[in-house]
């Protein structure tokens, strides 16, 4: 194990299966709120380095502050300002072990009939477009370094189970479980291995704040989950931090949903 301390190797050394918990870089999108922050926490706790990039500059410098993680602002739409960002981890830190392409957007909704084709546009942009960049990225590095690394996209259940007004949305995240094992079969020669969670609605704080506790579209949702409840992000952040642990799965897109895909 190496001491957190210490400089951190320019070159790779990684084992066949990569470095174990407590030794990794780990690279966090979106990581300044919401599931990020959770996933950002859940690595920490097992030791691990942790970099928070999120295209909110000040969210991201406190939210690593404040755990203990490092910051970069970035938006994932942004091929160079995203290939800049990883090298400067990569000069920073020696390497990235674990990428967790966390960022997206989800308030954009709309019917079929009525959505503006330029905000289904901002979706795909954010949400295929940069989690593609930012996997792109970050899959050249690792693999020219001859890291044996990992990738966790954070998908949705929605991608897999309609609900009426969310289909943009959920159309893209749809693409996220393609894109997952895309990258799984190209990267596995490489010794990369891909996964995604799927979660089903989550009790961030934006969400808990909009479908307070005993309101309508609070129950509407729960209605929908064999086991009553929304998820928390302490549900969703463990299932990360074991795929990217998980060293003969790849490929895979982990529902954490509280049963919602058997109703
Ligand atoms: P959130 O809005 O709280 O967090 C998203 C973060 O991504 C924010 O910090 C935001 O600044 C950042 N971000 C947005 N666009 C960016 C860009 N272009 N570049 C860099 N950073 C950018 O949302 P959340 O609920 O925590 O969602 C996190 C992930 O989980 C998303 O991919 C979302 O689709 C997925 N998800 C959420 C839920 C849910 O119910 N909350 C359910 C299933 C999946």
């Amino acid at each position: 194990m190496t001491d957190s301390t210490s400089t951190p190797p320019t070159t790779a050394t990684a084992t066949a299966t990569g470095r174990a918990p407590g030794d990794r870089v780990v690279l966090v999108t979106g990581g300044a709120g919401g599931i990020g922050r959770a996933i950002a926490e859940a690595f920490l706790a097992v030791g691990d380095r942790v970099i928070v990039a999120d295209v909110d500059a000040d969210a991201a410098a406190g939210t690593a502050s404040a755990l203990g993680a490092s910051a970069v602002a970035v938006d994932i739409t942004d091929p160079v300002a995203v290939a800049a960002a990883v090298e400067q981890i990569v000069a920073d830190h020696g390497r990235i072990d674990v990428l967790v392409n966390n960022a997206g957007i989800l308030s954009v909704h709309g019917m079929l009939t009525e959505l503006r084709p330029e905000d289904y546009e901002r979706i795909v942009r954010v949400n295929i477009l940069g989690t593609f960049t930012v996997t792109q990225a970050v899959a050249r590095r690792m693999t020219a370094d001859g890291v044996h690394g990992s990738i966790v996209n954070i998908s949705s259940i929605g991608g897999r189970q309609p609900t009426p007004g969310m289909g943009a949305y959920e159309s893209s995240k749809a693409a996220v479980d393609s894109l997952t094992r895309w990258a799984a079969i190209e990267l596995a020669g490489a010794g990369i291995r891909v996964n995604a969670v799927a979660p089903g609605p989550v009790l961030t704080p934006m969400l808990r704040a909009g479908m307070p506790e005993g309101s309508p579209a609070r129950e509407a949702w729960a209605s929908r989950i064999p086991l009553g409840r929304l998820a928390e992000v302490d549900d969703v952040a463990p299932a990360v931090v074991f795929l990217a642990g998980a060293h003969h799965i790849t490929g895979v897109s982990l529902a954490v949903d509280g049963g919602q895909l058997l109703a």
